[in-house]
């Protein structure tokens, strides 16, 4: 008799090998835990410590449906303040347009060609 240090060893349901990336076909996926910025109505907010699949090339992360239904949950939650782990201060910024280049050259058109 031999003692199955794996709890988990009786189904063996997990693929080892994870699909490659659907978003730029070429990188492999990892899984790893992120956390990701929503925006709720008015209210912005963080999730951290989501189980996710990370692309090693784009970055893509892709949610399993456990995971996108928790998010939803949350969601529906309506992410209740007295929930929150801690709360962060976010600055904001208006977005500034590029300027075209050269905005500040001003010849002043002398007509002095050197010869
Ligand atoms: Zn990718």
């Amino acid at each position: 008799m031999r003692w199955s240090a794996d709890p988990a060893s009786g189904t063996a349901a997990a693929p080892q090998e994870l699909p490659p990336c659907t978003s730029c076909g070429k990188g492999r996926l990892a899984r790893d835990r992120v956390r990701t910025a929503l925006w709720h109505g008015r209210r912005l907010v963080v999730v951290e410590d989501i189980p996710a699949l990370v692309c090693d090339r784009c970055g893509e992360r892709f949610y399993d449906d456990d995971t996108a239904l928790a998010l939803d949950r949350m969601r529906g939650a309506g992410f209740p303040p007295q929930r929150a782990l801690h709360h962060l201060e976010v600055p904001v910024f208006a977005f500034e347009p590029a300027r075209g280049p050269g905005g500040s050259a001003t010849g002043d058109g002398g007509g002095n060609a050197p010869e």
